[in-house]
């Protein structure tokens, strides 16, 4: 089967016409004019996926099978691929959720193409309330190199990524020997000072995971934590922009600091991409999903219990409020991640994978899936 897509690129704004044949990408044609307001872009990659649409990669699961929907469901909003995320347990239940996401990859192989790595977020983060969020304090733990080691085994080599926090003693030692078995550190859920965060950079850390959030709600005005990230040269960073965890303002200061080193995740838990209504969530306990998609404690609408938007409605987030232009909202969805891990990844390559996406930019400024393709398969809109 062949496929066509014409619009402009968003790598540099010349209309392009794509041919795909074979789930990869045939050829790349220069052309005078493609329709108006109409793009071409990679699918996007959200490294940051807790749960989707009911199903939750931190629960496991009688049928395994299951979970495979996440990957269907994500890729009708346009996410091509995705990092499971696993969040702070016990080292044993962080074993069997890698070993069952490992096991879904076997048995389903669109699961497989979706799902490119795994996300560690914890144990290994801060035990202070405020930075360490939603995460259970008990498994709360400083670095252990066998245990990471042992998980990136079980993993067969899918661990990609690990959020933790500089604050605790040994950091360094442990963040080169991530590094050097090729997984990226990123700083997150932490407390810790301005020094450990230079030495965490020094000793190889090159993300902060979703900045602004899981922090304290009250902060001392300097030095801080934040600063400190935003003035690192070396942190790219990646942000929730569901309206809801990060007002415009912070995410318009955040740009201009970090630039092109800005990035989406959706960090969505389970209850993301469900109806709105109430409901008995893992973490978190009664909650409540608005229609606006903010989920919170079902008696305390001001306390968040996790983000319930896809990275999709993160990119009209962007766009409504005029934070980005659409090229550069896509950009932060979809290569923009790519390249923390692959830096000379070109979407827009002869033989290339046709993970593609063809969207129209409304005059409210929001985005109009027009086609997506995975493996160079039209993926059905509905
Ligand atoms: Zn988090």
């Amino acid at each position: 089967m062949e496929t066509s897509l014409i619009g402009k690129s968003i790598l540099d704004g010349r209309p392009v016409e794509i041919r795909v044949s074979n789930a990869k990408i045939k050829s790349i044609l220069s052309v005078e004019t493609s329709p108006e307001n109409v793009w071409i872009g990679p699918g996007f990659t959200d490294i940051q996926v807790n749960g989707y649409g009911g199903l939750d990669y931190n629960a496991i699961q009688s049928d395994i099978l299951a979970l495979g929907q996440i990957s269907k469901k994500l890729l009708r909003c346009g996410v091509t691929s995705h990092f499971p995320t696993i969040i702070t347990n016990s080292p044993g239940n962080i074993s069997n959720l890698i070993q069952q996401m490992v096991q879904l990859r076997k048995m389903d192989p669109l699961a497989a193409s979706c799902i490119s790595g795994i996300h560690i977020e914890g144990p290994f983060i801060s035990p202070e309330d405020g930075p360490r969020g939603a995460h259970f304090k008990e498994f709360v733990q400083a670095p252990n190199w066998e245990m990471f080691q042992k998980w990136i085994e079980e993993s067969e080599g899918l661990i990609r990524m690990i959020t933790l926090s500089p604050e605790w003693e040994g950091s360094s030692g442990f963040i080169e020997k991530c590094v050097h078995s090729g997984i990226l550190v990123s700083i997150g859920h932490t407390n810790a000072s301005h020094l450990q965060i230079i030495e965490a950079v020094k000793a190889g850390a090159r993300l902060s995971t979703h900045l602004g959030n899981g922090m304290h709600s009250v902060l001392a005005r300097h030095p801080n934590y934040l600063w400190s990230q935003l003035a690192s040269e070396s942190l790219s960073a990646t942000i929730i922009a569901d309206g809801f965890h990060l007002p415009a303002e912070v995410i318009h200061v955040f740009k201009k600091v970090k630039a092109e080193k800005l990035m989406l995740v959706s960090d969505s838990v389970a209850l993301a991409g469900m109806p709105p209504g109430n409901y008995e969530a893992a973490v978190g306990g009664k909650v409540t999903l608005t229609p606006e998609g903010k989920l919170h404690l079902f008696d305390n609408p001001n306390t968040l219990a996790g983000s319930a938007m896809n990275i999709l409605q993160g990119i009209n987030f962007l766009l409504r409020n005029k934070l980005a232009e659409l090229p550069e909202a896509l950009q932060m969805a979809s290569i923009r991640p790519q390249w923390l891990f692959e830096p000379t990844f070109d979407p827009f390559q002869i033989g290339q994978k046709a993970d593609l996406i063809l969207a129209e930019q409304l005059p409210d400024h929001s985005l109009k899936i027009l086609n997506f393709l995975k493996n160079g398969v039209e993926i059905p809109l509905d």
